[in-house]
């Protein structure tokens, strides 16, 4: 399987569910990642749980409910576009997270 990258969760939640009062839930996001060419073949909500606890960590993803392996969340903030100063990818951030990190090449953000 191949690790899933923040970015393109970032990206899916920025496109799909950037509001503060929408819940989502790690099962919907599978779903957009089986969308991707390179993800088409990922079928467990734990091949990228670690990506998602992380962006509990920095602030990002505030998780509301449980439900076996579904996992439902909001987010504290709306995403915002972010390009990083090193290697001018862009990214999503919400302005509150912490640590910062660009996805492609680690700087700080
Ligand atoms: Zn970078």
């Amino acid at each position: 399987m191949p690790k899933v990258s923040s970015h393109d969760i970032r990206k899916i939640i920025f496109d799909n569910f950037n509001d503060a009062d929408t819940r989502f839930s790690n099962d919907e996001i599978l779903g957009y990642l089986n969308q991707i060419d390179k993800y088409k073949q990922l079928d467990d909500v734990l091949d990228f749980e670690d990506v998602l606890l992380e962006m509990e960590k920095s602030g990002m993803l505030r998780p509301i409910a449980q439900n076996f392996n579904t996992r439902y969340y909001r987010l504290w903030n709306t995403l915002e576009l972010a390009t990083c100063k090193a290697c001018s990818s862009s990214t999503y951030f919400a302005p509150n997270e912490e640590g910062k990190a660009c996805p492609q090449c680690g700087a700080n953000m």
